[in-house]
């Protein structure tokens, strides 16, 4: 059976060196804080956003909330958006995507300081991520991604990694920061050929696909690590969620596996505040 490759470890370590650095900052008189911008007030943000202040509370950091109503204006959102990005007291921003269907989401999110822009939501901050600038952040769920590998060891150095989907806040963003450990990376999307067969020869597979269960044992083989990036509703457990991959058929073939829930998503939020931690650092350096 595949070694469960828990998050709350690593999630665990990473607040633990976040605590140092936040000491070391209020040393000289700063206290990174993380300015979150929520429009509306949807289940899953707020259950986010409760997350990622309990885990800023935790590591001695400062948080502060902007919200605003569903149904704002583009023009004061964008007000809103350049004003939270002029606080020299935030140092970094996470705001809710989408936006809601009336809004430019496009535009909004350009207004975000590149420099503040701790999950990836400018292109500014995307072109970093693929020039290999280490002053751009990439989303949190691949840094989380990294981090776990990372954590537990994992060789990547002229290994085969198949990342499964192509988006550009998972799929597209881990398979650059792959790159930069050196492996040797296949991105696959919904029209690529033999997709079981592609899978079977990595020795690292991230799936990212949004599809419960998906990844079963035809996607796998012996000796393979698994990173399951998916948050779905489980088909079978109503009220429940499950990941990209059917961990019952995978888990008797694979070395390593990460569970969902308790993997990946389980590390975002310390990601989210090693991130604002670092453009703090960055913003006073
Ligand atoms: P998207 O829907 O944006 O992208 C899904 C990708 O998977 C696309 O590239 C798509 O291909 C590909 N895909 C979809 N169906 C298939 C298929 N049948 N065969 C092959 N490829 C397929 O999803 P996200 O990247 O935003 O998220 C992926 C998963 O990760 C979701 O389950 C999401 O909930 C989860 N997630 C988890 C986070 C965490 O913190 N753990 C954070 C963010 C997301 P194509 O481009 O061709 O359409």
């Amino acid at each position: 059976m595949a070694e469960l490759l828990k998050g709350k470890a690593v999630a665990s370590a990473m607040k633990d060196e976040l605590v140092e650095k936040v000491e070391a900052l209020k040393a000289k008189g700063i206290t990174p804080k993380l300015g979150i911008i929520r429009v509306g007030a949807k289940p899953d943000d707020l259950f986010y956003e409760g997350g990622a202040k309990k885990t800023c509370s935790s590591v001695g950091m400062d948080y502060e909330v902007f919200e605003y109503p569903q149904d704002i204006g583009q023009e004061d959102l964008e007000k809103a958006v350049v004003e939270v990005g002029g606080k020299k007291d935030v140092h970094g921003i996470l705001m809710f995507a989408p936006l809601p269907k009336h809004l430019d989401e496009k535009k909004i999110r350009s207004l975000i300081p590149v420099e503040k822009d701790v999950d990836c939501m400018t292109l500014g901050s995307a072109g970093k991520v693929f020039a290999d600038d280490q002053t751009g952040f990439p989303p949190c769920t691949p840094t989380a991604c990294m981090d776990m590998l990372k954590f537990y060891d994992i060789p990547l150095k002229g290994k085969k990694v198949v990342v499964l989907g192509r988006s550009l806040i998972v799929g597209k963003p881990v398979a650059m920061l792959l790159l930069r450990e050196h492996a040797t990376v296949t991105i696959c999307h919904s029209r690529t050929e033999n997709l079981p067969a592609v899978c079977r020869e990595a020795d690292v597979l991230v799936a990212a696909v949004g599809r419960a269960k998906m990844v079963n044992a035809d996607y796998v083989k012996e000796g393979q690590i698994v990173i399951d990036v998916g948050i779905n509703e489980d088909p079978d457990r109503p009220g429940k969620y499950c990941g990209d991959v059917d961990s019952e058929s995978v888990e008797p073939i694979v070395a390593k596996l990460t569970p969902v829930p308790g993997g990946v998503g389980s590390v975002t939020t310390a990601v989210l505040c090693k991130q604002t931690i670092m453009a703090c650092e960055l913003q006073n350096s």
